[in-house]
């Protein structure tokens, strides 16, 4: 990934999807927000207890240092699950500026619609931008464990495949920082999903001990998945950045124990 600081925010974008032109997107970080501990500092959730007053100036601020107005963001409730909703004009700024109007029950979002920043939220979940520079599409997806299992993150590309008609080989993918394989600690019922959805555990959960913990690598499960709807390996680029090991520069609900903000990532088509 590539590193941008400019007044004070820092934020990352993915090397595949900046090599296109044609798109803006961006992985936000903690650094540069207004947000008192525990969600120091830029905090983009609205769901975690933090001021909302506070949750929103981030946003502005966000969306000010990357050159999209916050009216033009829509962003997901998040709720776990499979559900990959079509973006449409009248849902520009869904959940820009509050919970209320977020894009109900869905975890991925897809639009062919320029100028609107399709945007999901993380702290320690996977989120994964999705961009067909042939057809114009873009999709951005929210996976924790359950919606790893789930698949969300095939699901989002057999959605782009069907319903745009998006070649798999135009497929440019970027899997996000998220709580990597080293520090992923999962217990056996987690372990027994993982082996029922992908047929076994090799790469998938590493260091099962005895007492029928082992550690779930994500990203892992997240690229196979979308190989397995056909997109080319080198298509797919992924950060590989845990945010556990990087808890200064990301949120992560496993190091501060569930108290803590959100970052986020999100994708454009630019006009
Ligand atoms: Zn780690």
């Amino acid at each position: 990934m590539l590193e941008t600081h400019l007044q004070s925010l820092s934020t990352f974008r993915f090397q595949n999807l900046s090599e296109r032109g044609g798109i803006n997107h961006f992985v936000s970080t903690r650094i540069g927000g207004l947000s008192l501990p525990p969600y120091e500092s830029l905090n983009l959730g609205f769901h975690v207890e933090d001021t909302p007053e506070t949750v929103l100036k981030n946003r502005e601020r966000l969306a000010a240092n990357i050159g999209i107005p916050l009216s033009d963001f829509t962003i997901a409730e998040q709720v776990h699950s499979d559900t990959v909703t079509i973006v449409t004009e009248e849902m520009r700024g869904y959940g820009a500026s509050n919970l209320d109007t977020a894009v109900k029950a869905t975890d991925a979002l897809v639009t062919d619609v320029p100028n609107l920043c399709l945007t999901v939220l993380s702290a320690d979940c996977v989120l994964v931008l999705f961009f067909d520079p042939q057809k114009r599409v873009i999709a951005a997806a929210h996976a924790g464990w359950r919606g790893t299992v789930k698949l969300v993150a095939q699901k989002t590309a057999e959605t782009l495949k069907t319903k745009f008609d998006c070649a798999p080989a135009d497929l440019l993918i970027g899997i996000g920082p998220s709580i990597g394989p080293c520090h992923y600690e999962v217990g056996p019922e987690v372990i027994a999903q993982v082996e029922g959805t992908f047929g076994g555990r090799d790469g998938y959960i590493n260091d099962k001990g005895p007492d029928g913990k082992g550690y779930f690598n994500l990203w892992e499960a997240n690229k196979r998945q979308i190989i397995e709807a056909g997109i080319p390996a080198q298509n797919i680029e992924v950060a590989r950045i845990c945010t556990y090991c990087n808890a200064h520069l990301f949120f992560s609900e496993r190091h501060q124990k569930g108290r803590t903000g959100r970052f986020g990532a999100g994708i454009m088509l630019s006009a």
